[in-house]
């Protein structure tokens, strides 16, 4: 049965001095045969310490996937050489790319199309023991301190100051809270799926 365990968890915030501070949660799947690292962020401390308290080094991971391509969410491949990246619909191993679509090769992990913080945003969902467990970066993000995940209409009405498209959002965000049991966002805490009663 595949696990997710979250390693570092995302932050985000704007310093006094006008620079910004961000990592996003960097997450491990495990399935039966694989090591997945979603999102490696850039913290690399950071990363790297919550790998060794795993008793895993940067040679046990089986392959990287990325979320979509804004740096704070994959600086820190450079801990990772010569291994391969997948995003949503492409697996790059060198200079060779490899097409799929609907599930992240050889797994039963979906791949969710979920434009609107970026057009390339694709969002996973995990079936584990406890539940469909979705890595939804950067569908649902906050800033430090600003969470606020309680209800459907919370989730759906968070204000996203980086979406390139706020409709196709809105319907990425809808598609996750129905599919999903829990979330784990861009940045801030993984937290239950709020339901319609
Ligand atoms: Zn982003």
């Amino acid at each position: 049965m595949n696990k997710v365990t979250v390693l570092v968890e995302g932050y985000a915030h704007p310093n006094d001095d006008g620079s910004y501070t961000a990592s996003p949660t960097a997450a491990l799947i495990e399935t039966e045969n694989k090591k997945i690292l979603v999102d490696p962020g850039t913290n690399s401390e950071k990363l790297l310490e919550a790998l060794k308290a795993k008793n895993l080094n940067v040679a046990d991971i089986s392959f990287i996937y990325l979320s979509h391509y804004h740096p704070d969410h994959f600086l820190n491949i450079r801990l990772f050489p010569n291994i391969d990246i997948y995003d949503g619909g492409i697996r790059w191993s060198g200079d060779k790319e490899y097409f799929y679509t609907g599930f992240l090769p050889e797994t039963d992990i979906e791949i969710l199309k979920t434009p609107g913080h970026s057009p390339e945003d694709c969002a996973l969902l995990i079936n584990t023991k406890d539940g469909n467990v979705c890595i939804a970066p950067d569908v649902f993000w906050w800033e430090d301190g600003k969470q606020n995940s309680d209800t459907i209409d919370d989730l759906l009405n968070l204000v996203d100051p980086f979406a390139t498209d706020t409709v196709a959002l809105l319907k990425s965000r809808r598609l996750i809270i129905e599919k999903s049991d829990f979330i784990i966002p861009g940045h801030g805490k993984m937290f239950k799926t709020p339901k319609l009663i």
